[in-house]
Parts: C-alpha cells; structure tokens; sequence
C-alpha cells in the first residue's frame, strides 16, 4: 500500500529504521473505524489483535509517526492527546467538532472551514498559513437523550 511506501522512504531519509512496529501502528490507523485515536486506543487495538508492544513504543511510534506528518496531532481538552492519519493535501485539512457530554467527535467539511478562514483573511488583511479551529457542543443523540426526560403525561 502507498502509505507504507512513503512512510518506508520517510523513514530511510531521516535515518530512522522501518520496524515491523511503526508499520504495524500506521495501519491501526489506516483499518480502524473510529478515526481519532488516542496513544491508549491504539494500544488497546494492538492488544485485541494479539500483538505484543510496550506501551511506551506506542507512545513514542504515533508521536514519531506525527512529526514525519503521517499522523495529525489532535487535542481537544481531554488532557490527552489523539492522531488521525494525515490528509495528504494541507490545504483541505478538516476541523473537528466535539460533543462534551459524550466525548464524539465529528468532522467539518474542510469546504465549510475553507469559507470561514477565506472571510477571516479578507477581514484581517492577514495571509493565514495555519488555523487550528475547533467547536464544542452537544451531539444531536445526547441532545435527544436529554429531552427525553419523563414526565407525568402517560
Ligand atoms: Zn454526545
Ligand atoms: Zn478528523
């Protein structure tokens, strides 16, 4: 696969090594369902697939994995930290929108997010080259889980 190529020959030109681990890791996130995993998830998929590696390897892997740009960085005030693999375009990076009851995340449409940083440039006169922008609110399920409070009317 692509991915693996490119993360073989990014490797090779920083004078790192391409182990079975790194490789093993990248494709935890290439296979997994959910998009936005934190160092512990990846380790909990590894243990659920039988493999055997440290729990330091994985944090020291996806942090490796996010400075050679195969990894995006993520925080969104959990006091962790979660990668999703990286776009390969720059320019269309998706933002993210967080549920605080819940804990989803769901994506925004890099259009939508495009829109907004275009308007914001032309306000400020700035040349925007990074933007890091994130939404907080109730997900449409806790919003209808919270409406659902019984009452007396049967
Ligand atoms: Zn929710
Ligand atoms: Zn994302």
């Amino acid at each position: 696969m692509f991915i693996y190529e490119a993360l073989r020959k990014e490797l090779r030109s920083k004078k790192y090594r391409m182990t079975a681990q790194r490789e093993i890791i990248l494709k935890i996130f290439a296979e997994s369902d959910e998009k936005h995993l934190g160092a512990e998830d990846v380790y909990r998929k590894l243990i659920e697939k039988r493999y055997r590696i440290s729990k330091a390897t994985v944090y020291r892997t996806v942090e490796l994995l996010s400075k050679l740009g195969f990894l995006r960085k993520l925080e969104f005030g959990e006091g962790i930290y979660r990668y999703e693999l990286a776009a390969q375009n720059k320019d269309t990076l998706h933002q993210h929108i967080i549920c605080k009851n819940c804990g989803n995340i769901a994506e925004i449409d890099e259009k939508l997010v495009n829109e907004l940083v275009k308007n914001v440039a032309s306000k400020t006169g700035y040349i925007i080259d990074y933007h890091d922008i994130k939404f907080y609110g109730l997900c449409p399920k806790c919003q209808t889980e919270n409406s659902s409070i019984p009452t007396n009317n049967t």
